[in-house]
């Protein structure tokens, strides 16, 4: 296949900028651009300040950006998308695919009216062949739909060839995702000119990923090869949850549980930790993508069977909410609850649909006084995700956010911690190490005494610290919560897990 030499990202956000990153790395003589219709994306971008945080991201953007280490700069950002997409010979199209919200199949499939505007904008301003690359999840058939517009508005004279590679990087540990990933998936038509352009792309990849890591099948299944993944991922930590509760109601202890589980090699121990929900932007609109795809295609029941891994996802989340209620005798009105953590998992700022907002929005309706505290995410991130449920002024009058956690726990009647961040580990952080220590030992002991203790990451990290008893640990990343819920009895301090 003729070699790349230019590639342009369509998308830069958390998937379009740092696979293009890695890409540019490993290709010193490929020029890579990433553009957006975002102008403070891509001035971000430019910045010494991403637009996203991404442990290791900013090392491998300054190397191929400024060429850091005496080579020459190949990674690019613009906003002049026309210009790029003409340049370029290979496309990766890395725009979002949130759920519709209107119209057919609103609250399942996915809205594809990025991906079309993207190669709607590459068919109009192409004047030589290009490889299109869908990078975005789709639904299965998405490379026929693009194919359809791109014949329809572009020049006869001008060739694409789609190409299906998705992207299985994880949010928090995607420049490790990105050099060493599992597998590459390349989708292609099983023609000629398809095996030619997959041949292409795989040369891209093949600068630092081992051939037989690099897997050519046919369109389709690569579509639906990602969007199974992720609904997999998201049905194990649904099946776990939906047994935390069976733990709860009869004192197994769901970290036993899920150690024992996870011991059968066929099962394995990864995202099988308990917790107070999954989020981030990709599951439940996966999850329910791959449902409605299942509905259109009248399987009602296979459509049933995904969606009840959403639905065990938004009980496990009130149960989580109501049951720091239930602590705090039924009512929350007037009392202090802090809040670490509102990032949907540890080492990310991404807030998309995490499990924090719904939790934080609940108790806020029992009319409690919110204190956050998040090491990556704003302030203002945080009012904008909790407006969407509540009015402005009731987010501004019940909800504070501070700089750091000792402050968010002051007087608190309960810490809740809903992402597992290294921070908040009691044996490396000096604020939670600096609470009360008569309170920690006896946190400890009652912990140890309970069977239902909790279940969630968050006392995985606290059990790792050395103050529960060790249990097993897993390294799946589903986001976390644990709850500390200290009652305000100035007399009789007390700590329990919830
Ligand atoms: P994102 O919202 O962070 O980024 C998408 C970017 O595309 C935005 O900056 C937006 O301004 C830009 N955009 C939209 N339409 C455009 C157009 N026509 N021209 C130029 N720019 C345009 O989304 P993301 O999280 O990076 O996800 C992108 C895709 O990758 C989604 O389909 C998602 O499902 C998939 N994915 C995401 C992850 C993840 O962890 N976030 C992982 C794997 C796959």
């Amino acid at each position: 296949p003729r070699p790349v030499k230019k590639i342009c990202c369509i998308g830069a956000g958390y998937v379009g900028g740092p696979t293009s990153a890695v890409i540019a790395q490993h290709n010193p003589d490929v020029a890579v651009t990433v553009v957006d219709l975002s102008e403070a994306r891509i001035a971000a971008w430019k910045s010494t300040a991403l637009p996203i945080y991404e442990p290791g991201l900013y090392e491998v953007v300054e190397l191929a950006r400024d060429g850091t280490d005496g080579r020459t700069p190949n990674f690019h950002f613009s906003t002049d998308i026309s210009r790029t997409i003409d340049e370029a010979d290979l496309i990766l199209i890395a725009v979002n695919t949130p759920t519709k919200t209107v119209g057919l199949g609103a609250g399942g499939a996915s809205d594809l009216a990025y991906v079309e505007s993207a190669a709607r904008h590459i068919a109009e301003v192409a004047t030589s062949d290009k490889i299109i690359v869908e990078k975005s999840t789709v639904p299965c058939g998405t490379a026929d739909s693009i194919r359809e517009i791109l014949d329809a508005h572009a020049s006869p004279d001008v060739h694409f060839d789609i190409l299906s590679n998705p992207e299985f990087l994880a949010e928090g540990t995607a420049i490790n995702d990105l050099q060493k990933p599992d597998r590459i998936l390349i989708g292609s038509l099983a023609d000629d000119r398809g095996r030619h352009a997959a041949g292409a792309l795989a040369q891209v990849y093949g600068s630092w990923v081992p051939q037989e890591r690099i897997i050519t099948i046919n369109l389709w299944s690569s579509e639906l090869a990602k969007l199974a993944a992720n609904c997999m991922l998201a049905q194990r930590i649904s099946s776990i949850n939906s047994l935390s509760a069976i733990c709860e109601a009869t004192g197994a202890n769901i970290e036993e549980l899920a150690f024992a589980v996870g011991l059968d090699t066929r099962i394995g121990p990864k995202m099988l930790k308990s917790s107070a929900g999954f989020g981030g932007s990709c599951f439940k609109k996966d999850v329910l993508s791959l449902a409605y795809i299942a509905e259109t295609l009248h399987l009602p029941e296979v459509s049933a069977y995904w969606k009840s891994v959403v639905d065990i996802n938004e009980y496990q989340k009130e149960r989580f909410a109501k049951r720091i209620t239930k602590r705090l005798y039924n009512t929350l009105r007037l009392k202090k609850i802090a809040i670490l953590g509102f990032a949907y998992k540890k080492n990310t700022g991404d807030t998309r649909e995490s499990a924090a907002i719904t939790i934080v929005g609940q108790l806020i309706a029992e009319g409690a006084r919110i204190a956050i505290y998040d090491p990556q995410v704003s302030e203002q991130q945080i009012r904008q995700d909790l407006t969407y449920e509540h009015p402005a002024e009731v987010v501004k009058k019940q909800v504070e956010v501070f700089g750091d956690a000792i402050s968010a726990c002051a007087d608190a009647s309960a810490v809740v911690i809903l992402t597992e961040w290294d921070e908040f580990k009691t044996d490396q952080t000096p604020d939670i190490n600096s609470m009360d220590s008569a309170v920690r030992k006896q946190l400890v002991e009652r912990t140890r005494r309970s069977h239902s203790a909790s279940s969630s990451e968050g006392d995985a990290d606290f059990r790792d610290s050395g103050f529960v008893t060790p249990a097993p640990s897993s390294s799946d990343s589903n986001p976390i919560s644990a709850v500390v819920s200290e009652e305000s009895r100035p007399a009789d301090k007390r700590v329990d897990w919830v």
